[in-house]
């Protein structure tokens, strides 16, 4: 009888602690947008989750053949070769260029989406890189203006001569979608890792503690000098140290300045933008690294309304913060000493 009983309280025990182990997350990974990214999400079973990440892989394909430049059928590289006509674009390209053109308006112009024919010619592209001649960089900025992109509804103008480039603002894009494909699907914890650093945190961990985010050193790019905790937020980082090239001893990264269709030299080495739209991160990102420290201070205090914190360090390895993230922004190890000035 008493083994029994203590057969019965050991059952009663093992399934206890299995009831008590924490669930896997769903993990996938794939490349899009030229980059390599990795999801994972804890979901309700393993149909709803399959069809979870067929919606993702889906979408994913669909946003990167609309908006790759290369993409002969996308939408992008239609307007791009419309020669002046009107094109009929497909929803999310509409939206995606409405919502880019409101931040390039917003941001005076230091993000730029027509920016292509510079990055073209400076070889980011094809990865031929070269130093276009003052000249030929004159008459590239000539050829850099948001302002003459046509966009009703679904028709796109694009004056001949100009092209159309994406790529400060497709990760971003994509990664709203991504979390609003996770929502509809009931899903209150999911990390969506977009590469490039393009991060979406739908809700916090499984634990109800904040999801904790890496900032790259942009000196040592293989290593982390913060930690930001997030929790039904996005975060985007741009930096120098992501693409560049080096030519008699200068560098030359991939972010232009749409004045001068070179490379924007501001002062800073990264911009971490923290914010609850991921395209707002990703916009704002390449922004503030055109505008600088103090430029885009006053950006930040000038624009509550989007709800966005930033990180800046310099090129001299000086880190700043603004004010909202404090109790959400610590160094990471080994970079304890570094000083850190909060932004008021
Ligand atoms: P990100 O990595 O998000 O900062 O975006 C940089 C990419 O956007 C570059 O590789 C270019 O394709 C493009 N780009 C460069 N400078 C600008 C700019 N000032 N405004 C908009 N797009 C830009
Ligand atoms: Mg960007």
């Amino acid at each position: 009888m008493r083994k029994r009983l203590l057969c019965v309280l050991l059952a009663a025990l093992c399934l206890l602690t299995a009831c008590q182990k924490a669930p896997e997350p769903v993990e996938f990974s794939t490349f899009s947008m030229n980059t390599f990214m990795s999801f994972a999400f804890y979901g309700e079973g393993e149909t709803e989750n399959q069809r979870v990440q067929d919606r993702v892989n889906v979408t994913l394909r669909r946003l990167d053949s609309l908006f790759c430049v290369n993409n002969e059928y996308g939408d992008v590289n239609q307007i791009n070769r419309s020669e002046g006509r009107r094109v009929k674009v497909d929803a999310p390209t509409a939206e995606v260029l409405s919502r880019s053109l409101e931040l390039c308006e917003l941001t005076g112009g230091a993000l730029d989406i027509t920016a292509y024919p510079a990055v073209k010619a400076w070889g980011f592209t094809q990865e031929e890189h070269r130093v276009p001649s003052p000249g030929e960089l004159a008459e590239l900025a000539g050829k850099i203006d948001y302002t003459a992109v046509g966009l009703e509804g679904e028709w796109v103008t694009l004056p001949a001569g100009m092209e159309l480039d994406l790529g400060a603002v497709a990760k971003g894009y994509a990664g709203d979608q991504l979390d609003q494909i996770m929502r509809d699907a009931g899903i209150s914890s999911a990390l969506l890792n977009l590469g490039e650093s393009t991060i979406v945190a739908v809700g916090g961990k499984q634990d109800g503690s904040p999801w904790r985010i890496g900032v790259v050193d942009p000196a040592r790019p293989e290593s982390y000098f913060a930690v930001v905790e997030l929790e039904d937020m996005a975060m985007g980082t741009s930096g120098g140290y992501q693409r560049y090239f080096e030519q008699d001893g200068v560098t030359y990264w991939h972010i232009l300045d749409p004045e001068t269709a070179a490379p924007a030299r501001s002062g800073l080495a990264s911009v971490t933008v923290a914010a609850p739209s991921a395209l707002t991160c990703d916009g704002l990102s390449t922004a503030l690294f055109v505008m600088g420290l103090e430029d885009g201070t006053q950006f930040w205090r000038d624009h509550r309304e989007l709800e966005f914190e930033a990180v800046f360090v310099t090129e001299e390895g000086e880190i700043y913060r603004t004010a909202g993230l404090t109790g959400r922004f610590s160094l990471a190890e080994g970079y304890e000493d570094r000083e850190v000035t909060v932004l008021e």
